[in-house]
């Protein structure tokens, strides 16, 4: 009998080996007969076999998260899809999208359409690093697949992918992070007193954990809920000696309904404009918000690119609500970190 996929969910997770991985796990009833791998190459709309005309019918969102992309596929023989095909919005840093769709083949005899295989298409901001990637057909208790059968529960098939890129654009990097706010100064408070000071101390406790699984050095003016004036802070930072620094605020507005988001860039300075505007698509894509732009003024003896972020209006009663959930922060947290990813791929990668 074959077997058919369930369920499809993304992770990142710390493997047995210590290393930092991004994992997307398929439930199925039974496993299948055998695994493929491929790397597929061309622009991300041929691959997609995706006519211009079809291709600007996509979803703007979805066109825009493709863009610049490479992409893996993985075939899984002798399974069909109970799920719906379904492309799944991953944006942890490295997979930005996952596609599980049937494959093209039906079985032969039969009047009926019948999937013999699915495919996993795995789409990353940067070139995989093998290993793990590299043999799924190896061992399958190993890297990159790891196969788990238990009785009376749906088999489950986890494909691994080292998070190296992201370690290697990150490496050593000092990164200044200032939250907003703190002691008597409470900053805005939402509906129900959810405090500002409290929500950018959340969020910049998100975005250092990325940074220091990354391998960067946080600079961060404040790690517990104390009195700093604009003078201690730019002190902290500039000791630090940071590549950039990002300053977390949230937004809100005498409207209770209104929904403010905003990221300002250092003014007259070119990376951080480009730094916010990374930042800015990023939160797009995650969590679905349009920030405006804004400007900061420039601050004396801290020449680097300097950004100062709203990803979240706490007037607004859904987004205080939202925040006590830990998947809400940890996202905020992740689309700010997968900014500031690009922006220093883009820096590294850039023309002189
Ligand atoms: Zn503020």
């Amino acid at each position: 009998m074959n077997g058919a996929i369930l369920n499809a969910w993304p992770s990142v997770v710390v493997s047995r080996g210590n290393e930092w991985q991004s994992a997307i796990t398929l439930e199925l009833t039974a496993l299948p007969e055998k695994i493929e791998f491929a790397e597929m190459t061309g622009n991300t709309h041929t691959a997609l076999g995706l006519e211009p005309e079809s291709a600007g019918n996509l979803a703007a969102g979805l066109r825009d998260l493709l863009k610049d992309t490479y992409r893996y596929r993985f075939t899984l023989h002798g399974v069909g899809l109970v799920m719906a095909a379904d492309d799944i919005v991953v944006a942890d840093g490295l997979i930005r999208l996952v596609r599980v769709h049937p494959g093209d083949h039906t079985r032969p005899g039969t009047t009926q359409e019948h999937p013999l295989q699915v495919h996993l298409d795995v789409f990353t901001e940067y070139p995989l690093q093998g290993p793990p990637y590299g043999d799924p057909n190896g061992d399958p208790n190993g890297d990159p697949v790891d196969i788990q059968q238990r009785p009376g529960l749906p088999a489950t098939v986890t494909f691994r992918f080292s998070r190296k890129p992201l370690q290697s654009l990150f490496q050593g990097a000092r990164i200044g992070v200032d939250p907003g706010h703190g002691g008597k100064d409470k900053g805005i408070r939402g509906p129900v007193d959810l405090t500002e000071k409290y929500v950018t101390l959340e969020i910049s406790r998100e975005l250092c954990s990325l940074l220091e699984l990354s391998g960067a050095y946080p600079v961060v003016t404040r790690t517990g809920d104390v009195d700093l004036t604009q003078k201690d802070r730019i002190q902290v930072l500039k000791a630090g000696h940071p590549v950039l620094c990002v300053e977390i605020h949230a937004s809100g507005s005498d409207n209770p309904l209104a929904q403010v988001y905003r990221v300002a860039a250092r003014q007259d300075c070119s990376d951080s404009a480009l730094l916010a505007n990374e930042v800015a698509s990023a939160l797009r894509e995650r969590m679905g918000i349009r920030p405006e732009p804004d400007v900061l003024p420039a601050q004396p003896g801290l020449d680097v690119p300097f950004i100062r972020v709203e990803p979240l209006c706490l007037t607004y009663f859904a987004d205080e609500a939202n925040f006590r959930a830990p998947l809400f922060r940890k996202r905020l947290g992740q689309s700010i970190y997968n900014g500031i990813a690009r922006y220093l791929h883009r820096v590294k990668t850039r023309q002189p």
